[in-house]
């Protein structure tokens, strides 16, 4: 098969007309050869020392840590991320692989009382083998890497398909990874969903971890089952913020309106939804507003930006249009919703008031700088409310009573509980991942990884003779 000529143009969404690059976008043949190679140094990686592929990644987080500023420009020129938070992902980034790097030395195995009273009986945790890896744009550098690292850490060759939305991120984290990595270990294909259907459905993997919509996702899902390959998926949320009647309602509002609109809401734990306890919710409300009108739309190389740019001119009338069918049906605009008047693809950010939790602004993901305002009768309510979603991924809950959020807490069916913090934010060492829609398989990050990255021998081993 000739390569595709549609090349991958990589452009600033702040400003269309800088090109950052072209890349030429792989096919069934390049994943193929991709995979080959990932097999072929598969065994000498799984079979090195522990402590050899710690000094790796170790090495890898170092060139990170050494090119961190120019890395954050990147992210932030070709996906639009403000800087601050560019820079808190170029060294999140180093810090995911320093963390997995001590991971490649810790125990493997775990060790049973045999049956027999004198037989060795253990479990040992082996490689997968050659893993797949999808990936999205809005953390270029960071996603990669929560998934590399582990992957790599335990012994696993690597197949990488990054977003075409941020090829030159790849690029730049596969220039850290490489020279320290023996050569064919990590392989990048560029390219777009042809290229993940083809490695999705390779037979050559051993696992494939995806992050990205719930759609393409439960597609990549399929492709597994249909090989009887380990799978897990990370896709889009629906995420609540739950406001009760005790709350600090302004430290509230101040959280919920970042939460919801920073980074223009491209962040699979942004706040789509606003659910307050009636008693408070005209006064959650107003200050919601006033928070988000005081928030700074920049461009986002400039230090004080916290929404920025849209992704693309489509991702912005695709969010624009979903605030006007929220109208249309019924929700009152309490805010933004319009492109704004200059280069790039910049949104204001859009609150809607929203009487029908059935609507589609409070059921759909608009990964767009978008929040439904809703109310509830009481604490229950807002529980029923959050939970009536077909996603599952992140809930935060303000309030100053600590039963409730006990009680509360037990009772969302979301991989994320946050108690006075917002719907975003991980923490690279505890397990994150969503129920429902939002999630499939073994959590990412921290020691819940490598369930993920390895498989399970049980071994008995007895003595030749027995007395
Ligand atoms: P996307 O689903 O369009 O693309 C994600 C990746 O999958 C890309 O590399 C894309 O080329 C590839 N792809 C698309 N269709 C495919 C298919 N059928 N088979 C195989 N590969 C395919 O998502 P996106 O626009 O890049 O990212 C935004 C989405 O990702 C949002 O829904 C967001 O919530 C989600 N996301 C989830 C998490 C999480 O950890 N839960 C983190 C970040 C983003």
């Amino acid at each position: 098969m000739a390569a595709p000529a549609v090349q991958i143009s990589s452009t600033n969404p702040a400003d269309p007309a800088d090109l950052i690059g072209t890349f030429v976008p792989g096919g069934g043949i390049d994943v193929d050869r991709a995979v080959r190679a990932a097999a072929a140094a598969a065994p000498a990686w799984a079979g090195a020392p522990g402590q050899a592929r710690a000094d790796a990644l170790a090495r890898v987080a170092a060139r990170v840590e050494a090119r961190a500023e120019e890395l954050a420009q990147l992210v932030c020129r070709e996906v639009g991320k403000p800087i601050v938070e560019a820079r808190g992902e170029a060294a999140r980034t180093a810090a995911i692989l320093r963390y997995h790097a001590q991971a490649a030395l810790d125990p493997d195995g775990e060790v049973y009382p045999p049956g027999d009273g004198r037989s060795l009986l253990m479990a040992r945790r082996r490689p997968r083998g050659v893993v797949g890896l999808i990936t999205p744009w809005n953390f270029p550098i960071a996603i990669p890497a929560w998934k590399l690292a582990p992957a790599l850490a335990h012994g696993n060759a690597c197949v990488w398909k990054p977003s075409p939305l941020s090829p030159a991120c790849a690029e730049a984290l596969m220039g850290c990874l490489e020279p320290e990595l023996p050569d064919g270990v990590v392989q990048l294909v560029q390219g777009g969903v042809d290229a993940g259907v083809a490695l999705a459905g390779h037979a050559g993997l051993g696992a494939i971890s995806f992050t990205g919509s719930a759609g393409a996702g439960a597609s990549v899902a399929r492709q597994a089952a249909d090989r009887g390959i380990a799978v897990q998926c990370e896709m889009g949320g629906q995420n609540a913020s739950i406001v009760l009647a005790d709350a600090e309602l302004g430290r509230a509002a101040a959280i919920i309106a970042r939460a919801a609109m920073g980074y223009a809401g491209q962040k699979c734990t942004a706040t789509s939804r606003v659910i307050a306890e009636h008693a408070v919710a005209a006064d959650l409300r107003d200050a919601l507003v006033a928070e988000v009108e005081g928030l700074r739309v920049e461009g986002p190389a400039d230090a004080a930006c916290e929404v920025g740019p849209l992704i693309t001119a489509d991702a912005r009338a695709a969010a624009e249009a979903a605030v006007e069918r929220g109208v249309a049906a019924g929700g009152r605009l309490l805010t933004g919703g319009s492109a704004l008047d200059r280069d790039g693809h910049y949104l204001a950010p859009a609150l809607v008031e929203v009487a029908d939790a059935g609507a589609e602004l409070a059921q759909e993901e608009v990964f767009g700088p978008v929040a439904a305002v809703l109310e509830a009768r009481d604490a229950a309510h807002a529980v029923e409310l959050t939970n009536g979603v077909r996603y599952g991924l992140s809930t935060s809950v303000f309030t100053r009573d600590l039963d409730r959020v006990l009680d509360l807490a037990g009772r969302l069916d979301t991989g994320l509980v946050r108690v006075n913090q917002p719907t975003s934010g991980v923490d690279l060492h505890a397990p994150f991942g969503g129920e429902k829609a939002s999630g499939l398989g073994p959590r990412e990050q921290g020691k819940a990884a490598r369930d993920f990255y390895t498989s399970l021998r049980t071994i008995l081993v007895s003595p030749a003779v027995l007395e």
